[in-house]
């Protein structure tokens, strides 16, 4: 079922008529025909009377599907100004539906946006199969799109935001590239950190691919739409952060054997002995490379790496970069190895 919205200019009249030009600045590249932008919505599974968060709706393309899809509230965080009046005339259509946030994505603490709405979609228990009736969508710039997750990701994993309120799915638009990485499977070519940090903590799919010619203007690369749905356990039981850190050593040397990245987590001093430590726990060959790890060796390198900075205090505040970090100084620090979470 889909919910009209009253008569409303083109999109493509809609940005003459308000004189958008994209800013290159900001990563602009608009979406310009409705049958994409209803893919979108149709992807990320918006059904009537859901309750949505887009980021970045700029002219409105994705927001005009998301309304039609018969979202019952949905909240629209732009940071340029200059799509304010477009996004207040296509609010105004949707009756009280629509709630424009003039903010930047990357300081705004989704979660609380509709933290004190009495009539917000109730809670499902994340062990629960059900997911919320809740959605965050958009079509990032590029250049926010990487941090951006990551700050999601990292939520997700402590159910914090927008996750207080269960397993709610996100579908986001990325570069090609960014995306076939989000979701590649062992063994790739573009297995990488990020494949990891998505993969333990959500399930994310490549739902379809646009081409750089249906936006305008038109980007260099084409565009990969994802959604991620939170798995109900994560597959590594460590901290975000303590993942984060060892995935980013780990994939340091693609090429190289892994034990040659794992050392750099470690100082000098005991990292041939907590390196082969950590690979003989979790029986895995010294001479494998990164990118041939699954998930579940992930999971074992990241639990003796967890207990390791447990042992060692300091350990986890080590940075191979910086030739000040000497051990014994670090543990002096307050402690900064994060708890884990309940499961
Ligand atoms: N969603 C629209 C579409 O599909 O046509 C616009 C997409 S355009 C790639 C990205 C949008 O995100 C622009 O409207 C831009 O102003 C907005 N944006 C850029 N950086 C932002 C930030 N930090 N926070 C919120 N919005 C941002």
């Amino acid at each position: 079922m889909t919910s009209r919205l009253p008569p409303l200019p083109a999109l493509r009249d809609f940005i003459h008529m308000y004189r958008l030009r994209a800013k290159k600045i900001l990563s602009q590249n608009y979406l310009m025909d409705m049958n994409i932008t209803r893919k979108i919505a149709k992807h990320a599974k918006v059904a009537q009377n859901d309750w949505v968060i887009e980021i970045g709706p700029g002219p409105g393309g994705i927001t005009r599907a998301i309304l039609e899809a018969g979202a019952a509230r949905l909240d629209v965080v732009e940071i340029d100004n200059r799509f304010i009046p477009p996004l207040q005339h296509l609010a105004e259509a949707a009756d009280s539906r629509m709630h424009i946030h003039h903010q930047d994505a990357l300081r705004t603490e989704i979660g609380d946006i509709w933290k004190h709405e009495p009539a917000r979609p109730s809670s499902i228990n994340w062990h629960d199969s059900r997911l919320p009736a809740m959605h965050v969508i958009g079509n990032l710039p590029f250049n926010i799109a990487s941090p951006l997750i990551i700050k999601y990701l990292r939520d997700m994993s402590y159910r914090r935001g927008v996750w207080q309120y269960g397993r709610v799915p996100l579908t986001l638009t990325f570069q090609l590239e960014v995306a076939k990485r989000l979701c590649s499977p062992i063994a790739c070519d573009t297995r990488s950190r990020i494949s990891i940090m998505a993969q333990y903590v959500a399930e994310p799919k490549m739902v379809f691919q646009i081409s750089g010619s249906c936006f305008v203007p038109r980007p260099q690369v084409d565009v990969g739409v994802v959604r991620f749905e939170p798995r109900k356990t994560p597959l590594i039981n460590v901290p975000f952060e303590v993942l984060e850190k060892l995935c980013r050593q780990v994939f340091h040397y693609r090429q190289k054997f892994v034990k040659k990245g794992l050392k750099t987590l470690y100082p000098e001093e005991l990292e041939d002995v907590l390196a082969d430590e950590l690979l003989k726990k979790c029986r895995i060959d010294p001479t494998t490379t990164s990118i041939r790890l699954g998930i579940e060796q992930f999971a074992d390198l990241a639990q003796g790496y967890y207990e390791q900075c447990e042992r060692h205090p300091g350990l986890f505040l080590y940075d191979y970069t910086n030739k000040q970090h000497v051990l014994e100084q670090l543990a002096l620090e307050p402690n900064a190895l994060p708890p884990r979470m309940p499961q």
